[in-house]
Formats: structure tokens, C-alpha cells, sequence
């Protein structure tokens, strides 16, 4: 058997032909996600498919949600407290100076002995 004629006989790299089946693409929806820098992300599910509560923006990383007004990790009307703040709430400026002043005596005898 003469393999070589039918090896040259066909273009190497074309995937064979698959058999036409009659297949329905899958029922799809689109699904819109939102990130925090306004990229609006449409994915498309399976109609069945449950879509996930977030999905990570292409274009900046971050997780992006399904409001478009109520992104994951945009500023919430109750701004994001530093951790000044939080320092700020439970201590008054004077025991913050207080604080400081103890901090910076002890960082001046350390370095005052090495
Ligand atoms: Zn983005």
C-alpha cells in the first residue's frame, strides 16, 4: 500500500471536515456587567446558564457587577473611612499627640543608640 500518494493527496493542517450536523447554536442571552471605571462588559450565557454576581472587567481588572449604577468597589454614599479616621474616632488629637510624641521618643532613643 502506497501511503505516501495519500498522505501528499491531502493538505496538511486543514482539520478534516466535520459531518454537517444540524446543530442549533445554544439559546443565548447577553449579560451586561459594569465596573467602577465605566466599562461595560456583555457576556453571553447560556439561557439556563445562572450568571455570576460578578465578572472581572477586560479592560481594567477590576470586578464588575450587573448595576450599572452600583458597581462593585465604587465609593458607597458612606465614604470609605481611613484608618486615620477610625484612629480619629477613638482618640482624641490630644492623646494622638500624645501618642506621636511617645512614638517619636522612642524611634529617637533607638536611633540615638545604634
Ligand atoms: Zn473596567
Amino acid at each position: 500500500m502506497a501511503s505516501g500518494n495519500v498522505i501528499r493527496g491531502s493538505r496538511i493542517g486543514s482539520a478534516p471536515e466535520r459531518p454537517t450536523e444540524r446543530h442549533e447554536p445554544a439559546p443565548r442571552r447577553a449579560v451586561t456587567y459594569w465596573c467602577r471605571n465605566d466599562h461595560a462588559t456583555e457576556i453571553r450565557l447560556a439561557l439556563d446558564a445562572e450568571e455570576p454576581a460578578v465578572w472581572d472587567c477586560p479592560r481594567c481588572g477590576v470586578p464588575a457587577g450587573r448595576d450599572a449604577q452600583n458597581p462593585p468597589g465604587r465609593t458607597r454614599p458612606e465614604p470609605y473611612k481611613t484608618h486615620l479616621a477610625y484612629v480619629k474616632e477613638r482618640r482624641t488629637p490630644q492623646e494622638g499627640e500624645a501618642l506621636l510624641n511617645e512614638a517619636l521618643a522612642a524611634l529617637r532613643r533607638r536611633r540615638g543608640r545604634e
